[in-house]
């Protein structure tokens, strides 16, 4: 080895090294999609900035593959690597909440749930992810759409700053005058740029939401459908709300007869003042009868956590995505024809309306490019039992290749599969050669490449 050995990294890290002849190893190289099965030669779990210092140096200086996890729900499992170096970030999940100035510093691990629940204390919020499981930092650096980003924008356009550890091992502060290129990189590149151990957020105040899940009969979908797309163009911001195909999970609030059966569903979250919630979603209340609901105040985050059951760690994950501009009638009857076929409970189809404060923020402002597309749709395939690949799959892809057309050519990165590297071009459009020029100053040798890999 030219740099370290391991036994050498043990010595210099506060955290925990953990080898495949450690206890533990089997638990820490698994990531949340089941599909990836991969054995690294060492899993670092930093207990701080220099912990993670000297596992990128240590991947550098011995020319190992290097992953990084934060939450470790990366659809295409890239948590994890064979035979090279995973930095989990998972004990660096600390979130410190200033309320006088109304932001909050999180740890590169810590997830939507522990940061929610940090701010919720101070009625603050900000735009996260729709799982309280998924890891902020992952969510974060490729955009981050929510139920919030129609009101204040993209997790990553609340970013104030974020402390990064770069492929040469330096640590580099990012934010608005201070390496503002690595600061525009990292709000919409991915993992491409470093490893970030803390972000600062911008937060606002949101503490109890009025809103949740309404089922409504196949037989409306077509009618709903073509309603959110007029009605979500220019309905108060502060309504966040996606359709939905989806099984109904047996909870208590759907009849138990109809426990199985495929709807629409449509999800919506009211963050305005809490006794306007109900004016807010009369709109989907009037459209057509509710088979079932759960729908009321509530706080934040505990929206945030309700679907969690619906997706336990070691599913496995296939997905597949597009930006939509204009949801047509042609592209809307594709869904209606994929759609009610989703095979499993889990599996599901998003249409998420990130207009608003979204599109407030120019094309080139941030790497995420896409900011006049009005939707973001994933084809989310995740089910329990591996012997179901090929089907699930298979469902996936039909649904993508009948909407694909209709829809732009980018998509979202974080809900892209694998077999999508050779869209990256496409998700950031006229970002791309920037974000080249930048790889090309903070990582010329691509260490950081188990993501979706922007090539130096
Ligand atoms: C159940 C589920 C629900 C989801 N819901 C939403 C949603 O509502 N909105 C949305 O926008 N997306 C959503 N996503 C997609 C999600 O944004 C991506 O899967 C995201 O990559 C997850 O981040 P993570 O930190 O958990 O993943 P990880 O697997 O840890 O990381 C994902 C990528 O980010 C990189 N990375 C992770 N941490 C760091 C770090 N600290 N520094 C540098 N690079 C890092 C990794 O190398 C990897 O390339 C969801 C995904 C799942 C599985």
């Amino acid at each position: 080895m030219a740099g370290l050995t391991i036994e050498q990294l043990r010595e210099r890290v506060r955290g925990e090294v953990i080898a495949p002849d450690d206890d533990g190893y089997e638990e820490a190289r698994k990531v949340y999609n089941g599909m990836f099965d991969r054995r690294p030669a060492v899993v670092v779990r930093p207990a701080n900035t220099g912990d993670v210092i000297a596992a990128v140096n240590f991947a550098r200086e011995n020319q190992l593959d290097l992953a990084v996890r934060g939450g470790g729900h990366s659809v295409p499992g890239f948590g994890t690597c064979d035979d090279g170096v995973v930095i989990d970030l998972s004990r660096m999940r600390g979130v410190r909440v200033d309320p006088a100035n109304r932001t909050a510093r999180a740890e590169g691990g810590a997830t939507w749930g522990d940061f929610n629940a940090a701010t919720h204390a101070f009625g603050l919020a900000t735009t996260g992810g729709i799982v309280s499981t998924t890891g902020i930092a992952g969510l974060t650096l490729g955009g981050g759409i929510g139920y919030l980003a129609r009101g204040v924008g993209l997790s990553c356009d609340n970013l104030v700053s974020a402390d990064v550890v770069t492929a040469d091992g330096r640590f580099l502060v990012a934010r608005e005058n201070e390496n503002d290129d690595l600061f525009w990189a990292i709000r919409g590149g991915g993992g491409n740029f470093g490893v970030v151990t803390s972000f600062e957020y911008r937060l606002h105040p949101v503490k109890d939401i009025y809103g949740g899940p309404m089922f409504y009969e196949l037989s409306e979908a077509r009618n709903i459908l073509r309603f959110y797309r007029e009605f979500i163009a220019d309905a108060p911001e502060q309504l966040g709300a996606f359709p939905a195909f989806q099984i109904a999970p047996p909870l208590p609030f759907i009849p138990e007869e109809r426990h199985g059966d495929t709807f629409l569903a449509m999800v919506a979250c009211w963050a305005g003042p809490l006794d306007e919630g109900e004016r807010a979603l009369k709109p989907f209340h009037d459209l057509a009868p509710v088979v079932a609901e759960h729908v009321g105040a509530m706080p934040y985050p505990a929206l945030n956590s309700a679907f969690d059951a619906l997706y336990p760690p070691g599913l496995q994950h296939y997905w597949k995505a597009n930006f939509v501009t204009e949801l047509t009638d042609e592209a809307i009857d594709a869904h209606l024809e994929h759609g009610p076929k989703v095979p499993v409970v889990s599996s599901t189809t998003h249409i998420y309306s990130i207009n608003g404060a979204c599109h407030r923020v120019a094309s080139d402002a941030t790497a995420f490019a896409y900011r006049d597309a009005n939707f973001a749709t994933v084809i989310a395939g995740m089910w329990p039992d591996p012997a179901q690949n090929e089907a699930n799959i298979k469902w996936v892809r039909d649904y993508y290749d009948a909407t694909a057309p209709l829809s732009e050519e980018g998509g979202y990165i974080n809900f892209m599969a694998g077999d999508d590297q050779d869209r990256i071009k496409a998700n950031y459009r006229g970002n791309y050669e920037r974000l080249v020029d930048m790889k090309r100053k903070y990582d010329p040798d691509n260490l950081f490449h188990v993501n979706q890999n922007i090539k130096p």
